[in-house]
């Protein structure tokens, strides 16, 4: 195969060229099946070993812990910023934690079901830092707090998820972990429910991840659809209603890649973390280093995940967009809400992605510098 351009799309999200082989590969007839997995019942036992190994996989690679259910849906995100406050608020009080856009947007959604509070914001700082934990304003009575993990359009990452109960809280943690999810472990023990959309690490877009602890099923208002009670959807392991099943089968091809992955004398999750760990300080040194090129984000907070960054003299963006796109690096152009440029940097991106952008920058300052 031709080596592909680099896509830094920030979702759908570029696939590893070596999962996308294998989709081709198996399009026609799955494993002798003589159909493709678009064409079989969820219900038959093809199908089924396909979800169930995806299933295990993704449990084993994340350790997720017994007591959550895995649950594969559809809707998105921003679904999922109603689905969740149906399934959990129990029309009551939640805390939201606003880092950036997206979390912004899940505490509108919310206060369609519940009595919404900010518990904290960053919005005065233009989303380039964290609250810091110890200041949020916390409701003993919240059925549950939410925070986005990895802010996508500001760039905003929690290196470490808070653990509520040390500020006092006994309320679940929600995390929307859209586009963090699988770039590295997660500490399950501050987490009641994590969700997220395929599109970024995973596979394509249609397929909605939900990780929800066992405990936290059976409070649905009576209004939430059936197909989006998650007590209802984890009793039909995700079977309730048809599941998106070829983003299942994706999926489940990149849990394989993944299962395989090594670097640096790691394997698996580790392996990519750490792939993506020097992916961004590559990126973000080479920012800190320029002149003409600035990433604004606080430095604890600097998203392995999404980068944006500004050109100082903005009448060079184009300029800028038209040498990458010549280079074949795709899909570079930032947030319309924020301008400038988005470097977004999922698992399937190789650390020489990273290296010919950070030689464009390097060619192009000199250039214009
Ligand atoms: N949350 C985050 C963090 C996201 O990045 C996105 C999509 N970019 C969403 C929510 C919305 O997801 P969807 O488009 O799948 O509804």
């Amino acid at each position: 195969l031709q080596q592909r351009p680099y896509n830094f799309s920030a979702g759908p999200a570029a696939l590893p060229a070596e999962v996308l082989e294998t989709a081709a590969a198996e399009m026609l007839d799955w494993h002798g099946s003589g159909m493709s997995v678009m064409e079989m019942s969820h219900r038959g036992k093809e199908f089924i070993s396909i979800y169930e190994q995806a299933e295990s996989d993704l449990r084993e690679l994340l350790a997720v812990p017994k007591d959550f259910h895995i649950l594969f849906m559809q809707g998105g995100g921003l679904a999922e910023n109603a689905i969740v406050p149906l399934n959990l608020s129990r029309g009551g009080k939640v805390d939201f934690v606003v880092t950036g856009a997206w979390s912004q947007k899940s505490a509108g959604e919310a206060k369609r079901y519940a009595d919404v509070h900010i518990a904290a914001s960053n919005e005065a700082s233009g989303f380039t830092a964290l609250p810091e934990p110890s200041n949020w304003q916390l409701r003993r009575d919240a059925a549950y707090v939410h925070l986005c993990s990895n802010e996508t359009i500001h760039g905003v990452e929690f290196h470490e998820i808070p653990d509520l109960k040390a500020l006092g809280s006994d309320a679940p943690l929600v995390i929307d972990f859209s586009s963090q999810q699988l770039s590295r472990p997660l500490d399950w023990s501050r987490v009641g429910l994590a969700f997220g959309g395929a599109q970024k690490n995973i596979g394509p877009a249609g397929l909605t991840l939900v990780f929800v602890r066992n405990n936290l099923l059976g409070h649905a208002l009576q209004a939430c659809p059936s197909a989006f009670n998650y007590q209802t959807v984890a009793q039909a392991q995700s079977m309730f209603n048809t599941p998106p099943t070829y983003g299942i089968y994706m999926a489940g091809l990149v849990f394989q890649w993944l299962k395989r992955f090594s670097y640096r004398g790691r394997n698996a999750l580790a392996a990519i973390e750490q792939r993506n760990i020097d992916k961004a300080e590559l990126l973000y040194s080479t920012l800190d280093g320029s002149g003409m090129f600035i990433n604004r984000v606080a430095h604890n907070a600097r998203s392995r995940m999404n980068v944006p960054f500004f050109l100082r003299d903005e009448r060079l963006n184009d300029a800028f967009l038209a040498d990458a796109r010549e280079r074949r690096l795709l899909q570079l152009k930032g947030h319309k809400s924020v301008g400038g440029m988005r470097a977004s940097i999922y698992n399937a991106m190789p650390l020489e992605g990273v290296q010919a952008l950070v030689d464009l920058m390097r060619d192009f300052e000199a250039r214009h510098g």
